[in-house]
């Protein structure tokens, strides 16, 4: 067992941060002046598991023994519990340039238990132009003790100044067969159900295991891949957007309406509530300003969510539209949705392979839209009617 064990289908990878781990234990053991490097951008796809991999990379620095996976140092890494091992996520669309001073000045803090401290920065491509160029400097030259790893999508989704002064690795989206092995390892996951959230997840591992797990989001996945054999008025197309649209919205509230009153909660006894002898009205006097930034944050989460999720549907007809075009040409593939492969022919007889093109094409502008902040049931109308004529 080690603390690669949960970085899927990533050997390349997974040698070179060994190596670089390794440099680390040797610079500290003979305390000489062995080159390694201290600021990483860990790159690849959603679902290619960068934050994992960068867990993991925490842990064999921390561990004495380069991330045996069973000593507590590597428990606590992997469950983000380290203390000197920092998790900087952004809690709503973007991290801040007050967020990064924060970092900037624990980073020159002492470690508390070990001799390293180290930052990850999940959604590194989510720092505003002023928290990136806040946190140049402290890249250039970091202090002897602190790493970075900063986490993204692919190295164009961070600031070319912020990418000249990391070393880059490049992970890839691991194939389905890994990631149904790792699921049935790990969790548990019945085999039969194992390959078909993998096959359906497209090599995404949170999203595997989400399936795996969630009945409800394996409705909406069907829901989903019901809608284009259910096209066949311009109404239709109204009414099948508004409902992907509604089952959404209610996933994500549902999910966040506990989350937001406890922080509130939290929030409130921070500032005393519930103590004896003060009066409530006080405490939601002095904690109106903290309140505001709070429910600011939650809401800027809700559309975070909420974009994410439309996005997995829309990911989810991609590959959809992906099993038309490739009966439509005759390749001998397996579908990735091979469950539907009846209803998927009768669409493929249909429908000519450009028009097909032009459906996926469709949806990845959708995809963009929805990124750059599009009303979300304006898109998807104007997409399920492109779909509709594609038919
Ligand atoms: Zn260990």
């Amino acid at each position: 067992m080690s603390v690669w064990d949960q970085v899927v289908d990533q050997e390349e990878v997974v040698g070179q941060l060994i190596l670089a781990a390794e440099d680390v234990a040797l610079a500290r053991r003979n305390q000489s002046s062995a080159a390694f490097t201290q600021t990483w951008l860990i790159t690849g796809p959603p679902g290619s598991g960068r934050s994992t991999a960068a867990r993991a990379f925490a842990a064999a620095i921390q561990c004495s023994d380069l991330g045996c996976g069973t000593c507590l140092t590597c428990k606590q890494v992997l469950a983000n519990k380290h203390q000197d091992v920092v998790v900087i996520r952004p809690s709503g669309l973007t991290i801040s340039v007050e967020e990064s001073r924060d970092v900037i000045e624990k980073a020159y803090l002492e470690p508390s238990i070990g001799a390293w401290q180290i930052f990850i920065i999940e959604d590194a491509d989510r720092l505003t132009v002023p928290a990136a160029n806040a946190l140049l400097k402290v890249l250039e030259e970091p202090p002897s003790h602190t790493f970075f790893m900063l986490c993204a999508p692919s190295s164009e989704d961070v600031l070319a100044t912020i990418k000249s002064r990391c070393r880059q690795v490049n992970l890839r989206l691991p194939r389905a067969a890994e990631v149904a092995r790792l699921l049935m390892e790990r969790d548990g996951v019945e085999p039969q159900l194992a390959t078909f959230v993998s096959r359906a997840a497209l090599g995404h591992v949170g999203v595997a295991k989400a399936l795996a797990q969630d009945p409800i989001a394996r409705q909406r996945r069907q829901l989903t891949l019901q809608i284009p054999l259910n096209l066949d008025s311009l109404p239709a197309c109204f009414v099948q957007a508004q409902e992907l649209l509604d089952s959404i919205n209610a996933y994500v509230e549902e999910q966040q309406d506990d989350l937001d009153e406890v922080e509130q909660s939290q929030l409130l006894n921070s500032f005393g509530a519930g103590t004896e002898g003060v009066k409530k009205g006080r405490v939601d006097f002095l904690a109106r300003g903290a309140m505001g930034d709070l429910k600011d944050d939650q809401k800027s989460r809700r559309t975070r969510t909420t974009r994410d999720f439309l996005d997995r549907s829309l990911q989810d007809l991609l590959g959809f539209y992906r099993d038309i075009l490739f009966v439509q040409l005759g390749v001998p593939v397996d579908l990735i949705n091979e469950e539907l492969r009846v209803p998927i022919e009768k669409l493929a007889k249909k429908a000519t392979p450009t028009a097909t093109r032009k459906a996926l094409d469709a949806i990845q502008e959708s995809r963009s839209a929805v990124q750059a902040s599009a009303n979300p049931l304006l898109v998807l109308e104007s997409l399920l009617i492109d779909l509709a004529r594609a038919a």
